[in-house]
């Protein structure tokens, strides 16, 4: 029996319906076990935007440090010009290291695959996508093509790939942690060591280390990130945790997310040393803004994830099986997850929230 103190970020977009459909559920889910939440509502995004001047207000930080704990809608990021990814901010300011992708099948759900149950965890703060990167033509690109000694073409750009040991060691420590907590049985740390030896070999190097001090309770095994991708495709039972640097983990999420049925049933958390940020792997899809119609099941799966985190394992179990029952039985679910995407009997967001809280009742 708790109370839980929880930043609720309604975002943009169609975020604000999915959020209140997954705030109703959830507080369904905890209220068997006498728990509660005290939710600490604050707004981001581009509505924010007009009255704010900025899409991330210092208010919504604030309230995540002293919360340590937030659920998040989906943000629109305008492509080529206006603000900078508030999604990308946040993790970046809160040191939001790892995000942690679970793929796993539940039935009833569209997809060419069964019993899956893969997690992707993907470092969030290095690699390729660290902004250090100059436009062709700069003196900067010039300086490192002089070092490269031939090596780079005169009218190229250059990005950075920074990989630390630090840094892969927290996230593949964070990979094996996630493995015992949760039961798992093998980590697989997934790069292109052949070709990028430095950056992608300390990785691997890391890795070997930190296994051995899992030895004999959670299985290592390394594979390219090439290899990878068809492994994925042809025999997914095979893999069970799967830790990778930045660039690979964004691929590799999206794949991973495919293999189980898509966008719709694809959630995520990002986590820190003593901070957590759960939110679906999809967008703000703004086309379907204030229409009642996208599927909540990835923001409610993000919240089923919070509520592990937040120890509210029975909480969980309720939710996770009142989730594959409204799934399996394919009546009151949304759009997407019915065979004929115009099938009249689809249901709402809001509808489909219902039909998971009375099977918890
Ligand atoms: P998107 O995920 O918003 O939508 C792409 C398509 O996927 C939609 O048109 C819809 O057909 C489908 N879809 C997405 N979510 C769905 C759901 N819950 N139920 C049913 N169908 C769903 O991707 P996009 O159009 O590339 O991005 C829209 C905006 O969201 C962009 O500004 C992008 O930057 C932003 N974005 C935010 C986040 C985040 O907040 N973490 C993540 C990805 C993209």
């Amino acid at each position: 029996m708790a109370t839980h103190n929880v930043t609720l970020i309604r975002g943009d977009g169609t975020g604000p319906e999915l959020v209140e459909a997954t705030r109703r559920v959830l507080e369904a889910a905890v209220a068997t076990s006498g728990s509660s939440f005290n939710w600490d509502v604050v707004e981001a995004g581009v509505d924010i935007m007009e009255t704010a001047g900025t899409p991330l207000p210092d208010n919504v930080l604030a309230s995540i440090r002293k919360h340590k704990v937030a659920l998040k809608g989906p943000i629109t990021t305008p492509i080529g010009t206006g603000f900078r990814s508030v999604n990308v901010a946040l993790r970046k300011e809160l040191d939001l290291f790892a995000c942690v992708r679970p793929c796993k099948t539940y039935e009833g759900v569209r997809s060419r695959y069964d019993n899956i149950d893969i997690v992707i965890v993907r470092e969030n703060t290095e690699d390729l996508y660290a902004g250090v990167e100059w436009p062709v033509d700069s003196p900067e690109a010039g300086k490192i093509i002089d070092m490269a000694e031939g090596k780079i073409r005169r009218d190229a750009a250059i990005s950075i790939k920074p990989i630390s040991r630090t840094g892969t060691r927290r996230i593949v420590k964070h990979a094996f942690d996630y493995a015992i907590e949760n039961g798992r049985k093998k980590v697989t740390a997934v790069a292109k060591a052949n070709i990028m030896k430095y950056t992608d070999g300390l990785f691997y190097e890391v890795a070997r280390e930190v296994a051995k001090d899992y030895e004999g309770r959670v299985e290592y095994d390394e594979w390219l990130v090439d290899a990878m991708c068809m492994q994925l495709v042809q025999k997914p039972e095979n893999y069970d945790v799967l830790v990778m640097e930045n660039l690979y983990g964004d691929i590799l999420s999206d794949l991973g997310a495919g293999l189980v049925g898509g966008l719709g049933v694809a959630p995520g958390a990002n986590i820190g040393e003593d901070t957590a940020l759960f939110e679906a792997t999809h967008g703000s899809a703004p086309k379907y803004k204030g229409q009642n119609k996208v599927n909540p099941t990835a923001l409610i799966l993000s919240g089923l994830l919070m509520l592990r985190y937040l120890k509210e394992t029975d909480a969980a179990n309720r939710l996770e099986k009142a989730v594959s029952s409204v799934i399996a039985e394919g009546k009151d679910v949304t759009y997407d997850m019915k065979p004929d995407r115009n099938d009249p009997t689809a249901v709402g967001t809001s509808q489909m929230a219902d039909a998971i809280i009375a099977r918890m009742a």
